[in-house]
């Protein structure tokens, strides 16, 4: 069915790949590639996408979620980026995706007295007036030190010279990149993840499709497109490689960390944004959580799971700590988490010109046709997807022959979007009609927009699908079923991972509601028992090495006292 993504109509959707050519083939179900198969979707062109694992399993799950015209890319002079994301910004937060984007005020502690308020009370004038006419998030406003301390009293008084406020918003970036990819396929397009492409089709130098591996069984598959889109980010390099294409950029994997604390770590009514050396550090508020990070340092590990270290952690704390009365612990961490900025890397590493540290490469977006019928993107940021969607596409699309409509994604409200404002008003009368609690209700709401009455429908067949999956959080055993029948969830990282964040937001890492979630995916997939064993253990597994980063000794280097200077570059 259009706009659903059931994992048991998996073989179906792998056989439309197959029948006959389609226009446009994706590789790659992150952000950027799940916004592609939109675009061109949308166009009224045959679309089908493969991910090799789950859509958002890279990247698109691992940021910091915020929807931002990113303050620190004002400061490097990347004026262009930061208009264009804080018009994107606008877009979701009022039409596209008000479900999923909402605005978050961010608190900007001033340190020297007399030059720092101007400095950045300037920038904050320029990234308001960049915003389009129509403002969705409140203007900046300026705060004394006891405003700051009033909103935020965790923290240090000392030194602290007051505060600016300032919005931007944030994002569920795995729920958002699904609700894409289910989006494109309400118009039309075919999304099968754990599917591979190893290698593309050629007719000459033409490419004409790739081939695909399913990475449940083993089998391989042609899927024919008169034009290939590669959105695969830090795999960018890899799979032009596995196919001889030499394509006019790299990619530079830079590794980022955030670690995930209870609100009660952090009292502060706000997000926070302070400065490090290097570049910033964010404390963003997560509904009872906080996310702490991130770290920007160089990577050339392991491409699916790249690990967070002990020196990440300590780097993390010690920077929070310079500006935190009570001083974070290990013992404050929740969970740890690590994903991998795809950026394009400038000259070519083969230059032998010395290379840019990772933080000063720009987030701005590549698009290269090194061949016919292929075009490739990487770089960029979550909160610019959709004009990298379109860019790429533009560009895959210009020689087809007769003529393809421009974008509209943007006047394409995202599945949930639609009757947003009733839908919330009507919280209490869904619970009533579907025997929940408005907090499930609400919940649901929150995390689905209007879609929140199909994993209501799913309850009413199922009472038991409305009891929470596990003490302590607000997910109920329905969006287990839901991720399986409408989000495509193949395995229970799928849905532990990315459709619940449970992984990153438990200190067991999702492992005491595994299972549980096996259990009702295996009703729903017919897995038997032995499979069903094996599914738990996978998902343990998985938990285990997640977590591992926490378990390992502090580095010899001591965390510093709570009395650290603050660093504040001029
Ligand atoms: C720490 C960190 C914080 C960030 N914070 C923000 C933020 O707050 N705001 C913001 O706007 N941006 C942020 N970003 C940037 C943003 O997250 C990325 O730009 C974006 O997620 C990249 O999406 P992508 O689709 O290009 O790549 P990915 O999400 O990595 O998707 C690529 C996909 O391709 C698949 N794939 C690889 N090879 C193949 C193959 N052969 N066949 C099929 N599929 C394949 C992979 O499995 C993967 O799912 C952050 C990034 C990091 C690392």
């Amino acid at each position: 069915m259009p706009g659903v993504l059931d994992a048991r109509d998996r073989d179906s959707e792998i056989h439309a790949l197959t029948t006959g050519p389609l226009d446009v083939l994706v590789i790659g179900g992150g952000i950027t590639g799940a916004g592609a198969a939109l675009d061109a979707a949308s166009r009224g062109l045959r679309v089908g996408l493969v991910e090799s694992r789950d859509l958002a399993a890279g990247t698109s799950s691992r940021s910091s979620k915020l929807i931002h015209g990113g303050l620190r890319y004002l400061e490097q002079g990347d004026f262009k980026l930061v208009k264009e994301a804080l018009r994107e910004r606008d877009l979701l937060v009022s039409r596209l995706a008000p479900h999923l984007v909402r605005p978050v005020p961010f608190l900007y502690p001033l340190y020297k007295k007399v030059v720092e308020r101007p400095y950045v009370g300037a920038g904050l004038v320029l990234y308001d007036a960049m915003e389009g006419v129509k403002r969705p998030v409140p203007h900046h406003r300026h705060l004394t030190t006891r405003g700051a301390l009033r909103r935020a009293p965790a923290l240090r008084p000392d030194r602290l010279a007051g505060a600016m406020v300032y919005y931007d918003a944030q994002v569920d970036d795995a729920r958002y990149t699904v609700t894409v990819a289910r989006t494109a396929s309400r118009h039309g397009a075919h999304i099968v993840t754990r599917a591979s492409a190893v290698s593309l089709l050629r007719d000459g130098s033409r490419v004409t499709g790739a081939v695909v591996r399913d990475e449940e069984t083993g089998r391989t598959f042609d899927v024919r497109a008169s034009r290939v889109i590669v959105c695969v980010g830090v795999w960018s390099d890899l799979v032009h490689s596995a196919s001889g294409v030499r394509a006019g950029y790299q990619v530079r994997m830079s590794k980022g960390v955030h670690l995930v604390m209870p609100r009660s770590a952090i009292s502060s009514e706000t997000g926070m944004i302070v400065r490090t050396s290097k570049s910033v550090l964010f404390f963003i508020p997560w509904d009872s959580r906080w996310i702490v990070g991130t770290t920007d340092t160089e990577w050339s590990g392991d491409r699916a799971e790249p690990a967070a270290t002990a020196e990440d952690v300590d780097y993390i704390l010690r920077e929070a700590n310079r500006v935190l009365a009570r001083p974070l612990t290990r013992a404050d961490v929740l969970a740890v988490y690590a994903g991998l900025r795809p950026l394009v890397a400038e000259p070519p590493a083969e230059s032998g010109v010395t290379e840019k540290p990772t933080t000063k490469l720009s987030r701005e977006h590549v698009v290269d046709t090194p061949l016919p019928g292929l075009a490739s993107i990487a770089g960029g940021k979550f909160t610019t997807y959709r004009l990298m969607a379109r860019d790429v596409v533009d560009a895959a699309v210009a020689d087809l022959p007769g003529p393809v409509p421009p974008s509209v994604t943007g006047q394409l409200p995202l599945l949930g979007a639609d009757g947003l404002p009733a839908v919330r008003a009507s919280a209490a009368r869904l619970a009533s009609d579907y025997d929940v609690t408005v907090e499930v209700a609400a919940h649901l709401i929150d995390r689905y927009g209007s879609l929140a009455s199909e994993v209501l429908d799913l309850i009413r067949l199922d009472k038991a699908l409305g009891r929470p999956l596990i003490d302590g959080h607000p997910y109920v055993r329905g969006e287990v079923a839901y991720a399986v029948t409408h989000e495509g969830a193949l395995h229970a990282e799928d849905v532990l991972a990315r459709r619940v964040r449970l992984l990153i937001e438990s200190s067991d890492a999702g492992a005491s509601a595994a299972p549980e979630v096996v259990t009702i995916m295996a009703g729903l997939l017919g897995w038997n028992r032995r499979r069903r064993a094996a599914e738990l253990r996978r998902y343990l597994d998985y938990a285990a090495a997640n977590a591992a980063a926490l378990r390992t000794p502090t580095s010899p280097e001591p965390l510093p006292e709570a009395t650290a200077k603050v660093s504040v570059p001029a």
